[in-house]
Parts: structure tokens; C-alpha cells; sequence
């Protein structure tokens, strides 16, 4: 397998050490179920170690079909070490449990995950652990936030529903300046436009249930380091918690990464293309994608990456009213409603962004002044898909 000459990443995730069982060769790994593994004796028993990634010990530790994803997943976002969950954010509580103790802080931008927000309110809250929230657009304001009891900063690039891009290598500065570990939610940039260890991340995240599974029908997330000692910490919360994933939802994950590149590709094509049509629509105040000149940190977002995710916002104006944006939300025929994003199915979700940050926040974002709708793009025909957009926003704006 190390025969293979150094290679673009689209050619990485196919070719991949795997060694198939004498006599038998085939592209595909074979899907290991199991929750006990057998020892040939005691001494292999006592011998074993979970945390080794040479030999197995019970089926939460993984299976050789689970440390084959590991692997590649720890090649897509240039990392060494791998931990999948069962869920993206099951991947974020890990980090929280494994890293902030009694008393700790952790920083998340204003623009953050809900649900990673949610999970600090309520879950380590109530384990004394603290948050508090950062702008993202503001660098210099991130040092002026860190105190002794901060041990953990959460970067987004850009926010998967507002799109605001930060200057992810300035904040990663920032907190290494002060010893603060950083953690980036990758599901946006998914390795291919963005790589968070490129730009001085600690930890590199990722819901596998978007681009990764690319089906819409598995859930997942991984745990990207490239330091070990980091790595083991995080390896030991996830034993004690018994956060493991199957055999079955692996291959899934597995048999899509080979087409990832090509999906990321379409999905960013035609995202621009229908960002770039909405924004002549005059029912439109604003257009969230980083890649679109005049969204909120596009210089970020050329400075940072290659490519784009298939996922941005609009923003309504404010002078229609909110059942009229249902209604346009509504009647959408190919757009289906529903959360998630990065499957071959178009998905769209209107936003109360009211709800979403508190007063000072919005004063600071006049890109979120009117009715969010965000639109995850599918691997329909553009064409099509523009004339769902036209006929609904016809039918609901007259
Ligand atoms: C979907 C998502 C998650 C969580 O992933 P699940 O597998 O749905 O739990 C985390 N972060 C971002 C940015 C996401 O889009």
C-alpha cells in the first residue's frame, strides 16, 4: 500500500490502506459487526489494550470496518487520530465532557451550532461549568474574553445558518497566545474546502451526517486530532461514556466518502448559482454565502478555503410579512422542509433570527434584519430548482 504515489485527496479517500483477506480482493472493506471480540488465550486478554489501534477488544473500542473510517476520516481533515460518534453532536458533547471540569469556561461564537449551544446551557451548566459568547467577526474582542477559567474556544466557519466567515487563523492565534485549546465544528468546510490544522486548530470536528454520509440516512460525527495526548483524553471520556458507533452505519459513511469531492463540487456549483439569482430578486435584502462578495466575511472566507459548502441563507425584507415568507417557504415543491443539509434532497428552513442572538448582537448585524430562510442544495438539475424558487416566490410575494 505505501507504493502509492503522493495524491490529490478526491484520490486519497478511495485509495486507502486496506487489506483484504488472502485470496480475496475486492474495493469495498467487508462491514465487522460485532460486540465481543475472541481472544486466543488470557494472556491475549490481559495483554490487550483498547486504546491500541493494532488489535481489538470489544466492539464499542471498534471494529476493523470502524478503524478503516477512522483512518480516512483522520486523511480528509489532515489529522492522525480519529474518534467517530454517534451523532455530530454527540461529538461536540465529548469534546465539552472530556476537556472543562468544575468551574471551567468555554467560548462559543455568537453564531454557533443551536443544539452546541443548547448542550452548554443546559447540560454543562449544570456540571458548573460555564459559556459565554463571542462575536466572530471581532478578533481583537475574542483576547479581552479569555480568563484564567477559559479552557476551550468553539470555531464555526462560516455559522451554518447566519454564514457570518471569522478570521479562523486570527482567533486560533489568539487562543494559542493565551494556552486555550480551540475546536473547530468542520461540517461546513467537511476537510475538502477547509482544514482546520491548516490554520492552527486544536481539534477539528464534524457531523459525517452531512457530507460525509451524503445520503441523509446515517448519523454520525468525528473527533480529529493530531496531537496523541489530546487524542487519549478524549479516547478515555469516550470509553467511559460508551459513545460508540455500528458497523453498518461505518460502511455507509464509507461507500460515500469515494464520491464526497465530486458531491462537494455540484453542491457548491450550484449553490452560488442560485445565491447569485436570488440576489437580483428584489424581494431579497441579503445574501448569506461566503463566497458571494459582500456577505459577512467573504475576505475570510478567500483568504481560508478553496470551495464552498451547497448551504446559504436569505434574507427576506423586512416589509413582507412572516405568513408571507411561510407561504413562499410552503410552496416550495422541490425544496422539501427539513433540517440537515449535504443529501441529494434540496432542504429549506425558515429562521426567527429575533431568536437567535440578544438585542446588542442583532444592532451589530444588520445583514439579519428581515426573515432568514436557509437552503441546503440537493443534486437536483439548477434549472429545476431555480424555477421552484421563481414559482414560489411569485405565488407568495405576488
Ligand atoms: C448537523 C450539524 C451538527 C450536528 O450533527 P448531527 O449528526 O445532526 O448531530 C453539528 N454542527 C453543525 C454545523 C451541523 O450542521
Amino acid at each position: 500500500m505505501s507504493l502509492k504515489p503522493a495524491c490529490d485527496l478526491s484520490t486519497d479517500l478511495i485509495h486507502h490502506p486496506y487489506q483484504p483477506p488472502a485470496g480475496f480482493e475486492a474495493p469495498q472493506g467487508p462491514v465487522h459487526k460485532a460486540s465481543t471480540v475472541i481472544f486466543k488465550d488470557t494472556a491475549a486478554l490481559r495483554s490487550r489494550d483498547w486504546k491500541r489501534r493494532d488489535g481489538y477488544t470489544y466492539g464499542l473500542h471498534g471494529t476493523p470496518t470502524t478503524f478503516a473510517l477512522e483512518a480516512r476520516i483522520a486523511t480528509l481533515e489532515g489529522g492522525s487520530h480519529c474518534l467517530l460518534l454517534p451523532s455530530g453532536l454527540a461529538a461536540v458533547a465529548l469534546v465539552g465532557m472530556a476537556l472543562l471540569s468544575a468551574g471551567d469556561e468555554v467560548l462559543l461564537p455568537a453564531n454557533v451550532y443551536g443544539p452546541s449551544r443548547e448542550f452548554a446551557r443546559h447540560e454543562l451548566a449544570r456540571w458548573g461549568i460555564t459559556h459565554r459568547l463571542y462575536d466572530p467577526l471581532d478578533t481583537a474582542a475574542l483576547a479581552g474574553l479569555i480568563g484564567p477559567q477559559t479552557k476551550l474556544i468553539w470555531l464555526e466557519a462560516p455559522g451554518s445558518v447566519t454564514m457570518e466567515f471569522p478570521d479562523l487563523a486570527g482567533l486560533a492565534v489568539v487562543a494559542r497566545g493565551r494556552g486555550v485549546i480551540t475546536a473547530l465544528d468542520n461540517t461546513w468546510g467537511a476537510g475538502i474546502a477547509l482544514r482546520g490544522f491548516d490554520h492552527g486548530i486544536d481539534i477539528v470536528m464534524q457531523a459525517l451526517t452531512k457530507y460525509p454520509s451524503g445520503g441523509g440516512d446515517v448519523l454520525m460525527g468525528s473527533v480529529v486530532t493530531r496531537d496523541a495526548a489530546l487524542h487519549e483524553k478524549l479516547a478515555f471520556t469516550q470509553m467511559h461514556t460508551g459513545f460508540g458507533i455500528a458497523g453498518n452505519d461505518a460502511e455507509l459513511v464509507l461507500r460515500s466518502l469515494a464520491t464526497m469531492p465530486l458531491r462537494y463540487a455540484a453542491q457548491d456549483r450550484a449553490g452560488r448559482a442560485l445565491a447569485q439569482w436570488l440576489a437580483q430578486r428584489s424581494e431579497v435584502a441579503a445574501v448569506l454565502h461566503p463566497a458571494l462578495a459582500g456577505s459577512p466575511g467573504h475576505a475570510q472566507w478567500q483568504r481560508h478555503c478553496s470551495a464552498a459548502a451547497g448551504l446559504f441563507s436569505i434574507v427576506i425584507d423586512a416589509r413582507h410579512s412572516a405568513a408571507q415568507v411561510d407561504a413562499f417557504v410552503d410552496g416550495l415543491r422541490l425544496f422539501r422542509i427539513g433540517y440537515s443539509w449535504a443529501g441529494p434532497q434540496s432542504l429549506v428552513v425558515p429562521y426567527d433570527t429575533a431568536s437567535m442572538r440578544d438585542a446588542a448582537a442583532l444592532a451589530k448585524s444588520p445583514w439579519l434584519q428581515g426573515h432568514l430562510v436557509r437552503f441546503s442544495l440537493g443534486l437536483e438539475a439548477v434549472e429545476d430548482l431555480q424555477a421552484d424558487l421563481a414559482q414560489a416566490l411569485s405565488a407568495a410575494f405576488g
